[in-house]
């Protein structure tokens, strides 16, 4: 494999049809990407190539989840772009409704009334979004319902990372368990996801094979060591895309998993691209302001901005809060400031001017795209 060249998602984004594999007839989908980092990459997808992801969601869902045609779910993954539907609602339809049989409730995301409405209606007991989407129905249903009676016992997330303290909460607050599922728009969706005992994500082997590669040298990793994920698509006819470099960085957890499943688990880390430079050029993972900011029971939902003042980095934290006071405040300057990299660029290097921390009620922060782009990097627009 080390002898075949990588490819590049900048390769995707600048010419998708040459990668056809077959005549432009033969295709009936479209996935685009959601484009949390520059222009969207597109999978074309034929009929055969959207069966086989269906019956692996359905495989998948079935062992991981114990998903049955008994079950009742709700999903409300955002409908897409324009007028195309966003793969992620796309393949769950097909696998756990099509071919499970699974009863499913699909709407676009409604108001909380709503929502509640529909609840109470169908008695979904399995429920499907982007984590961030269903850590603001908790907090805010919450508020008018009790979530346990409610009857949901599963959700299955993804598309945007879960930080511990927000599945905690969400586990608690309804009494059901919260399962990840990974994968990639450009390579077909549904790839990974977590069984029981949520420590790693089982890969779907048999579709895709995975390399992880130190980012600097290209040189494969051994299983247990962190680098960029490399995939090849095994049973993709329209577009196959081989050696490519999802930008994602995790590792293979070495040891057979608990519950006897002998597919690989990855650990996704964060991406390439997430990697901050602040201060004085010290790594720092977005996903870290993820794990402070949600460590803190009244935020909803936050943005980080990161930008210059005077020649400096300034960091500014816009956090939706249910209450909002300084008392709140206080706390996040604390965590923030107390980050080792961030606190030496503040206290020692000079390098980070002290962060700035607004509360805003929630719900305020845009919600509109399919997913939360929670830190938002505008330095280099002043350069
Ligand atoms: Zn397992």
């Amino acid at each position: 494999m080390t002898k075949i060249p990588i490819t590049l998602p900048k390769d995707l984004q600048n010419n998708p049809k040459s990668f056809f594999c077959v005549p432009q007839e033969y295709f009936i989908k479209v996935f685009t990407s959601s484009g949390t980092t520059g222009k969207p990459k597109k999978a074309y997808l034929t009929k055969g190539d959207l069966n086989r992801i269906a019956q692996s969601g359905a495989t998948g869902a079935k062992l991981l989840y114990g998903i049955t045609k008994n079950d009742v779910i709700r999903l409300t993954f955002q409908v897409g772009y324009g007028t195309e539907i966003w793969g992620t609602r796309y393949c769950l339809n097909r696998a756990y409704g099509d071919i499970i049989g699974s009863l499913i409730i699909a709407t676009d995301r409604l108001p909380l009334n709503e929502e509640i409405e529909i609840l109470n209606e169908y008695k979904p007991n399995v429920f499907s979004d982007v984590p961030s989407r269903v850590n603001y129905l908790t907090k805010e249903l919450s508020k008018i319902t009790d979530l346990k009676s409610l009857g949901i016992e599963k959700f299955l997330v993804g598309a945007e990372p879960i930080p511990t303290p927000m599945r905690d909460k969400i586990e608690k607050s309804w009494n059901a368990d919260v399962f990840m599922g990974y994968g990639i728009n450009e390579l077909g969706l549904l790839m990974a996801g977590e069984c029981e005992y949520k420590n790693g994500m089982h890969l779907s082997e048999t579709n895709f094979f995975t390399e992880v590669i130190d980012p600097e040298t290209g040189d494969q990793l051994e299983d247990g060591e962190t680098g960029e994920i490399i995939y090849t698509s095994l049973d993709r006819y329209g577009m196959p895309l081989i050696r490519y470099n999802s930008h994602d960085l995790g590792r293979v957890i070495p040891e057979i998993c608990k519950c006897g499943l002998p597919l690989k688990r990855l650990e996704i880390k964060g991406r390439t691209d997430d990697i901050l430079l602040i201060g004085t050029g010290d790594n720092l993972h977005a996903k870290k302001f993820d794990d402070m900011i949600f460590s803190i029971p009244e935020v909803v939902e936050y943005q980080a901005i990161i930008d210059k003042k005077n020649g400096m980095d300034r960091i500014t934290i816009i956090a939706e809060s249910q209450i909002i006071n300084d008392k709140i405040k206080k706390k996040i300057l604390t965590l923030i400031t107390n980050e080792p990299k961030i606190k030496d660029g503040i206290e020692s290097s000079k390098t980070i001017v002290k962060p700035v921390i607004k509360l805003v009620k929630s719900g305020e922060i845009d919600r509109n795209s399919i997913k939360i782009k929670r830190v938002i990097d505008n330095r280099n627009l002043y350069d």
